[in-house]
């Protein structure tokens, strides 16, 4: 066979690296009290970035689940199909505690273990994190009705993946999955149609739909349905004790832009059965614990999702030649890629920091809960919407090969809007901001008390933080509030950002981010850092390897 040339200046395949080769995320563990657990992170870390592990996120993605509502007799079955590798990633990630177990770990920093853990996980395949992340956040929900909580917290923490369609209690390990979504509410759930009816014998028989119910083969959902006493927050078993099916139907699978590996329905409920949690007709109030939690997923999510596209970028930039020598080493290309790896860095501490909050909240630190309450609703904002803009920008340092499936960088960008859409759209999480500035004035105090730890070390960051308190000065009037939200919101996260890394990063790392994040000096794309801006320590800081 005659060959017409020779491949070259092509990069070699990215494997066989560890995804918690990550300073910026081991510092912010170990800062935080969760040094304990580095030697998992980094295990894990080293999975995700296995060839193994790469190839499962591909097969995973590229062939979808596929719903089957009928067996050949025409017995209805409602079961979702998975591709193996769905299977392997969801047993990794279980077994290696990013799901439920933090809440059964009693030991500070638990959850910024898991958090890291999630982070580093995530990069090897974002769309079974769903189901993973749902099993995680269910805990505090499902606390608020104790009885349930006691039998079925166990489950949902227990390090087994057990995908067969059996009664929950026979099970060894549980997933969960959240049903709020419907045709004519959704980010207004209080518009939700779906009845639930009191039985005899203390359930609910529950009629209705849902537009948006991801993970359907999950074994528990909970579910927001209007019960006599107003809407109520319910936990919906796939199977009944007696191991038949519930009556939740499985209409159709979403063709969806992105997040191809993990399935979402409509759904069905023809009198399903359910049992109620937490007081009737609280049902927000109750569920809302639950969305918390995922929320700050989809902050570490986006993080994880931009450290991934970083990677890639600084690995194909640092092997290809263009006009006689390496892309990393051109000065156009070396202000994208730092400036790529300045958000990365900041989403991160930002991300991790949430978690560590979570922890000292849940030890009983009043000041951290009210921090987190702000935090989190702006973070949620901004982070998740800077996510599309840094795959974008991640993928085109691929050039053509960013555009291909075979690169991974797709999917990084589809995946990426789907973090700000779902638990609170961009304006939804903004609008969240105002509200807990309403409700919980501890917060704002909590907030500053937090910014202000770097009050005077950078004068950008002291004038950003001047110019948010007199933006906070002008919400009186609620509809001036609402069209500031979003400017808020992207406020107070740079603010907070600036901080950690002022605090805690090179401050090459910090400088470059309040120079333009928070000076001005910054153009609209990324890759406008501010001329003389320090590039290499940045870059080497992300990847070391990639910028010798
Ligand atoms: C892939 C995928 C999986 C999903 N999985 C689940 C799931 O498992 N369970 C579940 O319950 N849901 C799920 N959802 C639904 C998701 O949570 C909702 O789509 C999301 O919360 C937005 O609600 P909506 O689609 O009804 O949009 P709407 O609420 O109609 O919002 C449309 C737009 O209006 C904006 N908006 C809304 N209210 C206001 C306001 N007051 N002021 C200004 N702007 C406003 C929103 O920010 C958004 O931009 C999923 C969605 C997707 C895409």
């Amino acid at each position: 066979m005659s060959t017409t040339h020779e491949v070259q200046n092509q990069a070699p395949p990215l494997t066989g690296f560890s995804t918690a080769d990550d300073a910026a995320l081991l510092e912010a563990v170990r800062r935080d009290g969760g040094g304990w657990g580095e030697d998992e992170i980094r295990a894990l870390g080293a999975r995700a970035g296995s060839a193994e592990v790469r190839d499962w996120a591909r097969m995973a993605e590229a062939s979808p689940p596929v719903l089957h509502t009928h067996d050949r007799y025409g017995h209805r079955v409602d079961e979702v199909e998975f591709h193996p590798a769905w299977h392997q990633l969801m047993a990794a990630a279980v077994e290696s505690g990013q799901h439920a177990a933090a809440w059964a770990r009693d030991r500070p920093g638990a959850h910024l273990v898991r958090a890291a853990k999630f982070y580093a996980w995530a990069q090897a395949e974002p769309g079974h994190g769903c189901p993973v992340s749902m099993t995680y956040a269910a805990v505090p929900a499902l606390r608020a009705q104790p009885d349930l909580a006691a039998a079925y917290e166990p489950l949902l923490a227990a390090a087994v993946y057990d995908s067969a369609p059996r009664p929950p209690l026979a099970k060894r390990g549980l997933i969960a999955g959240m049903s709020m979504t419907e045709k004519q509410g959704g980010s207004d759930v209080r518009a939700n149609t779906t009845a639930a009816v009191p039985a005899v014998d203390g359930s609910y028989l529950i009629t209705g739909h849902k537009w948006f119910t991801s993970a359907p083969m999950s074994d528990v959902f909970l579910i927001l349905a209007q019960a006599p006493e107003g809407l109520t927050c319910f936990l919906l078993p796939r199977v009944l004790p007696d191991g038949t099916r519930n009556a939740m139907r499985l209409m159709r699978l979403k063709d969806k832009l992105g997040n191809r590996s993990n399935a979402s329905a409509e759904i069905e409920y023809e009198q399903a059965v359910a049992w109620p949690v937490g007081e009737p007709g609280r049902g927000v109030r109750t569920i809302v614990e639950m969305v918390n939690m995922t929320r700050l997923d989809c902050v570490l999510g986006s993080a994880a999702g931009m450290r991934a596209g970083l990677r890639q970028a600084l690995h194909h930039t640092a092997h290809r030649r263009a006009f006689g020598a390496r892309l990393i080493d051109q000065p156009l290309m070396r202000s994208v890629l730092a400036d790529l790896a300045v958000e990365s860095e900041a989403a991160t501490v930002l991300g991790l920091r949430l978690a560590a909050a979570l922890d000292r909240a849940e030890a009983g630190d009043a000041a951290e809960s009210a921090l987190r309450r702000l935090a989190l609703a702006a973070g949620k904002y901004w982070v998740c919407k800077r996510g599309s803009a840094h795959a974008a920008e991640a993928l085109e340092c691929l050039g053509g090969n960013g555009y291909v499936e075979e690169s991974g960088m797709p999917r990084l960008y589809r995946e990426a809007p789907l973090l700000s859409i779902w638990e609170g759209s961009g304006n939804v999480a903004a609008l969240d901001v105002l509200r807990a500035l309403a409700k919980e004035p501890a917060a704002l105090d909590a907030f500053f008390a937090e910014v202000d730890a770097a009050a005077g070390a950078d004068a950008r960051l002291d004038a950003a933080v001047a110019r948010v308190r007199k933006l906070l000065g002008e919400l009186s009037d609620p509809a001036r509030a609402q069209a500031l939200a979003r400017r808020l919101a992207e406020q107070l996260t740079l603010v907070l950002q600036g901080s950690l890394l002022v605090r805690h990063s090179p401050p090459a790392v910090a400088d470059a981010f309040c120079a333009s994040r928070l000076g001005g000096d910054w153009g609209h794309a990324f890759g406008t850092l501010p001329p003389g801006t320090d590039l290499s320590p940045v870059l080497e800081r992300a990847l070391p390897e990639a910028s010798r």
